[in-house]
């Protein structure tokens, strides 16, 4: 495996102006213990106590850096150069992404990129900076989908459904409207986070790859052509719950075996007739009646399947579906298929590109294109706007989980391409 060097600290001694590393590491290590965990890495659920203490410490750190800072009626936070609210009169540049964590997940997902963007902005007022346009960092709310994937962005881009909002439960049981109101927010004006038309003039995002992609290819730093597109959908295979000792194996009709036939043949599938980055993968699974002595007589699996083409990852969803109707047949059962959700993919600005392109190109830095395989509120912010993506390594690839991490260069690297990227765009 490569290493990629770091050596951005020379290439800063010009004119150009750098971001502070120790105060971006202290804030990292500052925010990273809401919500930490005895043995490592955090859980910080959106809403919950350890995210809003977290909430009032960045608002602090927002004013103490000299900028505005406001919180919508979706929970998001935004710190300002030059604006206080979002208007179409003066279309703002925007970076940000999230606080919240998975559970048991790391320091660095969604954490990096709204503490570098706060550190760029604060780095801008530092050094009288400040460009045309202006900036604000954002730190969206329940990236992670407690409520709803991206929910915060999703209400700030598309807006919520306000008649949608009393029924929103998390897996946990707990309803979005109460845990909205112990933090102090009022549901009903949810809606009111919608931005008006034309207020955001361009969103760039910094983020770890969560990948190995970058480790692998000895790359710095990962610039984002598309997002992909998420499908899910809940398959129900129906057999004949039936004795599992008396009934003999030729007439047993086993949704089990039907579910394991399906998520091996489909994983082929998508393998062989996807594109060279089509992903699938089944990660829930339910037998029922759920005993031993008993033959399944129904068994629902959650598929799911991603792709940055759109045309594909609808090629591949009809094919699955067939696949499950075939094998339906084949094994003496009935299937039921039911889309739950679907993600368009967002494709990046080609502009935005370019710009973290050329950034990196004086900074001395390697890039490659690539495709984003997870979610992030990119994808929404593309929908109104130019959007982009800046991505740095993941050391062994690993996010998700407690050791979750980053080189300290690369933190530092990254966050100076944002920050170069955002003066680009708000030129
Ligand atoms: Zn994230």
């Amino acid at each position: 495996m490569v290493r990629a060097p770091w050596q951005v600290k020379a290439i800063y001694c010009g004119t150009m102006i750098a971001i502070d590393a120790a105060r971006l590491t202290r804030r990292l290590d500052a925010l990273a213990r809401f919500g930490a965990l005895p043995g490592g890495g955090v859980t910080r659920h959106c809403w919950g106590p350890a995210y809003e203490d977290a909430r009032t410490w960045l608002l602090g750190e927002m004013r103490a850096a000299g900028l505005t800072s406001w919180v919508d009626g979706a929970g998001n936070v935004f710190g300002g150069i030059g604006i206080d609210r979002f208007s179409a009169e003066r279309p703002a540049i925007v970076t940000g992404s999230h606080i919240d964590t998975v559970p048991e997940g790391g320091t660095l997902d969604g954490a990096l990129g709204v503490i570098a963007g706060l550190e760029c902005l604060h780095t801008i007022v530092a050094n009288k900076a400040a460009p045309r346009r202006p900036l604000v960092v954002a730190a969206w709310s329940d990236e992670e989908g407690r409520y709803g994937s991206l929910f915060g962005s999703r209400a700030f881009c598309k807006g919520i459904d306000a008649s949608a909002i009393p029924e929103m439960t998390a897996v946990d049981g707990e309803k979005l409207v109460d845990v909205m109101r112990r933090a102090g927010f009022d549901p009903a004006r949810i809606p009111e986070a919608k931005a008006p038309a034309g207020a955001v003039g361009g969103y760039v995002e910094l983020h770890i790859e969560q990948g190995p992609r970058l480790e692998e290819a000895g790359v710095q730093i990962g610039v984002v052509q598309a997002i992909v597109g998420v499908r899910r959908s809940r398959i129900v295979f129906h057999g004949q719950a039936d004795h599992a000792g008396t009934t003999p194996m030729p007439r047993r009709r086993d949704a089990f075996l039907g579910a394991a036939d399906y998520a091996l043949r489909a994983r082929e599938h998508v393998v062989t007739r996807g594109s060279d980055v089509s992903v699938t993968n089944i990660g829930v699974v339910y037998v029922h009646p759920g005993a031993s002595n008993i033959v399944p007589g129904r068994t629902e699996l959650v598929h799911e399947m991603r792709d940055p083409d759109p045309a594909v990852l609808e090629r591949l969803w009809n094919e699955c579906r067939d696949l499950a109707d075939a094998i339906a047949k084949e094994r003496q059962l009935r299937v039921e298929i039911r889309p739950t959700s679907a993600t368009v993919p967002a494709p990046c600005s080609p502009n935005v590109q370019s710009a973290i392109e050329s950034v990196c190109a004086k900074l001395g830095l390697s890039t490659q294109r690539m495709y984003s395989a997870a979610g992030h509120d990119a994808q929404n912010l593309a929908a109104i706007t130019e959007a982009g993506m800046i991505f740095i390594p993941s050391v062994g690839g690993k996010s998700h989980r407690t050791d979750e991490t980053s080189d300290p260069g690369a933190i530092e690297g990254g966050a100076n391409v944002l920050l170069h990227t955002l003066l680009t765009l708000a030129a």
